[in-house]
């Protein structure tokens, strides 16, 4: 199991199973979202995501409804984001997560977008213009 918070701590989540397709995405949103040269994300079963505390203190962006981001409306730390369209899947930013993390980054992805200034380590790991093959 998975614990993990924001920043300020008014917001706890449980995670009881795997993260899947861990990858470094440098699209200019997660840039945006992360404030930085790229975001680490992970998929997450729906089923296997709870929000154990301050679930109130959770907001929401998104430019539709159905595929948006939620961020703790005091600290601002990003927490997860939802897409209607896989709506067994959240998508969870891992820098959020305080336990060890067993599983690890498979692929740089949104490679031709990334920040002009960032240089990619060669880390060995394969590099994707948009998503990895299989999503
Ligand atoms: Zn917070
Ligand atoms: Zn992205």
């Amino acid at each position: 199991m998975y614990i993990g918070g924001c920043l300020c701590g008014a917001i706890r989540f449980e995670i009881t199973g795997p993260i899947r397709n861990i990858v470094y995405c440098h699209c200019s949103q997660c840039r945006k979202v992360q404030g930085s040269a790229y975001a680490t994300n992970g998929i997450v079963n729906a089923a296997d995501f709870q929000i154990t505390q301050g679930e109130d203190s959770l907001s929401y962006y998104g430019e539709t409804a159905e595929q948006g981001k939620y961020f703790c409306c005091r600290c601002a730390s990003p927490i997860m984001s939802k897409n209607a369209a896989f709506a067994d899947q959240v998508r969870v930013r891992l820098g959020t997560i305080e336990s060890m993390i067993s599983e690890r980054p498979s692929a740089h992805i949104f490679v031709s977008s990334k920040a002009a200034w960032d240089e990619i380590p060669d880390d060995g790991l394969p590099r994707y213009d948009e998503h990895e093959p299989g999503r």
